[in-house]
């Protein structure tokens, strides 16, 4: 799947949902945002490394598409509709299949256009220097972009039942209820720096 193509399902994916579904949505990318920037305070070791003796490799001739995925830009877009055009522009020029620098740099250098607590999970759960004193930290930013996931995946599920126990409720169509609905899915302090921003 290229970047790209993501980008349009990520953005088809927001279209679809309703104004409930919406508001549940951003509850949930709240979560996310809310676990990256308790990480980000706690990842001050490692995060030194990034700052001061890296040139933000990790961001440069890159496979960005194994970085960044659809749950990612769906994270992105649902906090910042506002970066649509300028996503879309920069995923335009997108070679899949070859590494390049991410086209998420600002005009190709850094930092990462990005705000640095509404960022790819990869981006923001991966230090090469060794991450073994933020492993909770790191855990809870996994765990809730799963729920993100979970949301999508039990979305069609949810809608059917819904629909099915309106019928059913009233006495309409003789639609017998299949039970109950699946619950739902259910860097030192960076400063305001992080990866991609050492090329200030
Ligand atoms: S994780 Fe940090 S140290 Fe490692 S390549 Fe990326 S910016 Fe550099
Ligand atoms: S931190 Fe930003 S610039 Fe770096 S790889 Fe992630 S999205 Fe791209």
């Amino acid at each position: 799947m290229s970047l790209r193509y993501k980008f349009k399902k990520a953005r088809k994916l927001l279209a679809a949902l309703t104004p409930a579904e919406h508001a549940e949505l951003t509850r949930i990318c709240e979560n996310v945002r809310q676990s990256q920037e308790t990480l980000l305070a706690n990842a001050g070791t490692a995060m030194q490394q990034c700052l001061h003796n890296c040139e933000g490799l990790c961001c440069r001739n890159a496979r960005v598409d194994d970085i960044i995925g659809l749950w990612d830009l769906v994270y992105i877009l649902a906090l910042r509709p506002d970066l649509v055009e300028d996503m879309a522009a920069r995923v335009e020029r997108e070679a899949p299949f070859y590494s390049a620098d991410c086209m998420f740099l600002k005009e190709d250098t850094g930092p990462c256009v990005f705000t640095p607590s509404i960022r790819p999970e990869v981006c923001i759960t991966t230090f090469c220097s060794g991450d073994g004193t933020i492993q909770k930290e790191i855990r809870r930013v996994k765990r809730q972009f799963f729920k993100l996931s979970w949301f999508f995946y039990w979305r069609k599920p949810r809608a059917a039942f819904r629909m099915l126990g309106r019928l059913s409720k009233n006495g309409g169509s003789g639609a017998t209820f299949p039970g109950p609905a699946p619950s739902k899915g259910t860097r030192v302090v960076n400063h305001g720096h992080t990866r991609g921003e050492k090329h200030d």
